[in-house]
């Protein structure tokens, strides 16, 4: 039974990823989302629903378009691939419950921003103001009103923090060093985390994307690094191995 739900929870995870990529690629351009088509970037051909079905289509298309066989992005395969796994994974582990409500939440963020953040470097406020909802109200409804609003107490500590992060880092390097969706994302995360777990996150996400950097920096020649994604990565792996602080303090303990 479980077999068969987590490959549910696979396909579901693949439609959903298409879904969440033309979200982050449409939203910070205003395009609409749902009433639009999707069509071919090279020949503007409108796509049918065939063309559409996720990680097969690109698989018997061989990647081209079927009109123009130009070839076909595939930012969207990938990312639906990911969201199929990282579903499939989330009902395999948590099953039907808590953890599994707020695991599809944080996968969808993850999706979404990532796409939004690596395509035009922007954490669309939209995405952030629907999530932060969807968290508080789980909260509230699976561990009452106190402590969902513990939580907001701890999203807006969060906030705080990497807002004087971003003032130290400005200070330092004389430029702007951290997007104001970095500092916006930090109150999502802390509807889930709490404030301490949220500064080894943030510990995490600059020890990831620092040596990333540098790869970019000296591949692309470009020093503008999306810090969202890393953020997100760390989010998604601390909320994964559901690392708490205990099991951190007596980590630095036995150091
Ligand atoms: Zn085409």
């Amino acid at each position: 039974m479980t077999i068969t739900y987590t490959i549910i929870f696979f396909i579901l995870g693949t439609a959903f990823g298409s879904f969440f990529t033309v979200i982050g690629l449409r939203l910070p351009k205003k395009e609409d989302f749902i009433k639009t088509r999707s069509h071919c970037d090279k020949c503007k051909h409108e796509l049918s629903m065939l063309d559409m079905i996720p990680v097969l289509s690109y698989l018997f298309l061989k990647g081209r378009c079927r009109y123009c066989k130009a070839k076909i992005d595939n930012l969207s395969t990938y990312m639906e691939l990911f969201t199929g796994i990282l579903f499939a994974l989330s009902y395999y582990i948590f099953g039907i419950s808590y953890e599994l409500g707020i695991a599809l939440g944080i996968i969808s963020l993850l999706i979404i921003l990532s796409v939004s953040d690596i395509t035009y470097y922007i954490i669309p406020d939209e995405v952030l103001i629907f999530f932060s909802g969807y968290f508080i109200i789980i909260n509230t409804l699976w561990k009452g009103l106190p402590s969902a609003l513990l939580y907001i107490g701890s999203g807006i500590a969060l906030f705080t923090f990497m807002y004087m992060i971003m003032m130290l880092g400005n200070f330092l390097f004389k430029k702007e060093s951290l997007g104001g969706g970095d500092i916006k994302l930090m109150f999502v995360i802390g509807q889930i985390l709490n404030p301490f777990l949220g500064i080894v996150l943030i510990f995490i996400a600059s020890f990831i994307a620092l040596p990333i950097s540098f790869l970019i920096l000296w591949k692309k020649h470009q020093n503008l690094v999306p810090f969202g994604p890393f953020l997100l990565i760390s989010f998604t792996f601390l909320f994964f191995t559901q690392i708490n602080m205990n099991m951190i303090i007596d980590w630095i303990k036995s150091i």
